[in-house]
């Protein structure tokens, strides 16, 4: 049994889990199949759009493999057509909520953590250690707060702060410090001496933390007195936080990331589309969802410039496209540096056809806005936020914005964050079973027949939901796995 995507495709993609003999050779699960012969020189057709070229005769029912298949250029930036075919608006989706925590600014958060953020990682393995000292003698006392959370990352000092490049960490970083799960109020730790001071990590936002909320471990006297002035920071905010409610919230206060890591070839048939089905429902619903992932949207941004709202929109789609171009050329590489090993084994043959199922996840709605990296999503609807395609770098800029994450993998990923819930979405059924206390929700089903990829999509939404209210938990969160930050940083470190 094979499946092919678009009635002009030429090659179609192997569901058995054993393989399927075709001639002298097996063709492996989720590898490409020729559906017809095609000559040297031919395009390879996948989701109707061209993957490769063949670089020798390719004969009716042989393996697809990597190697008889050549890349073609990436689209040209200078002459995409912009906001050409906008999708009309979908019928709107009314009377979705979840059970969220409002916080002063508006925002709403699906967790009530308490975050220790950091100006530098001098400090991380202090508070480190007073988050367990806190977790162990403090959190229990106060059962409305979900978790205590050290915002730790490798970044604030030996950088060249002044550098553009700085920008986009530091307001990462930003932004995740007054992240809505930690009701837009965390304490904030400082060693004293770093670049990356206070002041310079939260600007206009420094004030409203209090100064008994900031603490420089340069101005305490020794390490246990540094331990105590954290935890009695700690007490009196895990106080204020223990008093918060859930209250009803409409969907559209969520904000949802979504990221793939560890594709295979049915990613883009089976978990991204029932991914991109759920976005366009809780785009329908008024809510906000990021898609990323700069060098798997390059070979399909053909695709997207003309779904794009406005010229301005697709304009500056075009504009993080050519900045990645830049600084991949920077270090003498280009977007093929993308796809790996697993994704190879999984049968995509480069990232041409990886991006092209990538792109799935962004449903069908109109692009409505572009962030750059690090910058915090003000638009609702359907929004490119430009990040690395690495999952924990991406995942880490998502955090700007985000107040949950979607992630769909194929090889398999056991990634999560403390700061947010994150929903994993496999992309075969082989590996749902496998991994059954880590994948949520198995899309592999679409592939065998067993569901459709509207039924995948709204059992994703109300999961979404469920999650976000605090009534389900993920298995990421059941098993409290959350990745090291990771920001990106562009700029020369000193
Ligand atoms: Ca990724």
């Amino acid at each position: 049994m094979h499946i092919r995507v678009n009635g002009r495709d030429n090659v179609a993609i192997i569901v058995d889990p054993e393989g399927f003999v075709s001639g002298k050779e097996r063709i492996p699960q989720s590898h490409k199949i020729a559906l017809r012969s095609l000559d040297a020189g031919e395009p390879i057709l996948r989701y109707g759009e061209t993957i490769g070229f063949a670089n020798r005769r390719i004969e009716a029912g042989a393996w697809v493999r990597e190697e008889v298949v050549d890349m073609p250029a990436a689209p040209p930036l200078d002459d995409l057509p912009l906001a050409t075919a906008v999708p009309a608006p979908l019928a709107a989706l009314d009377g979705y909520s979840f059970e969220g925590y409002r916080n002063a600014d508006g925002s709403a958060g699906t967790r009530n953590i308490l975050g220790l953020a950091t100006t530098v990682q001098c400090v991380a393995p202090t508070v480190d250690f007073a988050v367990r000292r806190i977790k162990a003698e403090l959190l229990p006392r106060f059962p409305n707060v979900d978790d205590v959370v050290a915002v730790t990352h490798s970044y604030g000092c030996g950088v060249a702060i002044d550098a553009p490049g700085a920008a986009i960490p530091i307001r990462t970083l930003k932004h995740i410090s007054l992240h809505a799960n930690l009701a837009g109020q965390p304490l904030l730790v400082s060693l004293g001496c770093e670049k990356l001071q206070p002041a310079r990590l939260l600007g206009n936002a420094l004030p409203m933390l209090g100064e008994a909320n900031v603490i420089r471990l340069q101005d305490q006297r020794g390490f246990a007195e540094t331990v105590a002035a954290i935890m009695e920071a700690a007490e009196r905010r895990l106080g204020q936080l223990d008093r918060r409610r859930r209250e009803t919230c409409p969907a559209a206060d969520l904000v949802v990331g979504l990221q793939c890591g560890g594709s295979d070839a049915f990613s883009g048939v089976t978990c991204n589309p029932a991914v991109g089905y759920a976005a366009d429902l809780l785009v329908r619903a008024g809510a906000t969802v990021l898609f990323s992932e700069v060098t798997e949207v390059r070979d399909a941004v053909h695709l997207l410039t003309p779904r794009a709202a406005t010229r301005e929109v697709a304009l500056a789609l075009i504009r993080e496209m050519r900045w990645y171009d830049d600084y991949l050329a920077l270090g003498h590489a280009d977007r093929s540096a993308n796809t790996t090993p697993g994704n190879k084994r999984g049968g995509l043959v480069n990232i041409v056809e990886k991006a092209l199922g990538s792109v799935a996840k962004a449903g069908s709605t109109a692009l409505q806005a572009v962030a750059s990296h690090g910058e915090k999503v003000v638009s609702k609807g359907l929004v490119f936020a430009a990040t690395p395609a690495s999952d924990f770098i991406c995942g880490t800029q998502q955090l700007a914005s985000m107040n949950l994450h979607v992630f769909t993998t194929g090889e398999g990923s056991p990634y999560g964050l403390s700061l947010v819930p994150v929903v994993k979405v496999s992309s075969r059924t082989a590996l749902a079973e496998k991994w059954s206390d880590l994948i949520d929700i198995d899309a592999g089903r679409i592939a065998t027949g067993q569901a459709t990829i509207e039924e995948v999509g709204w059992e994703l939404f109300r999961f979404i939901l469920d999650v976000a209210s605090g009534r389900k938990k993920t298995w990421a969160e059941h098993w409290g796995l959350g990745n090291a930050l990771a920001p990106f940083n562009p700029g020369p470190v000193t």
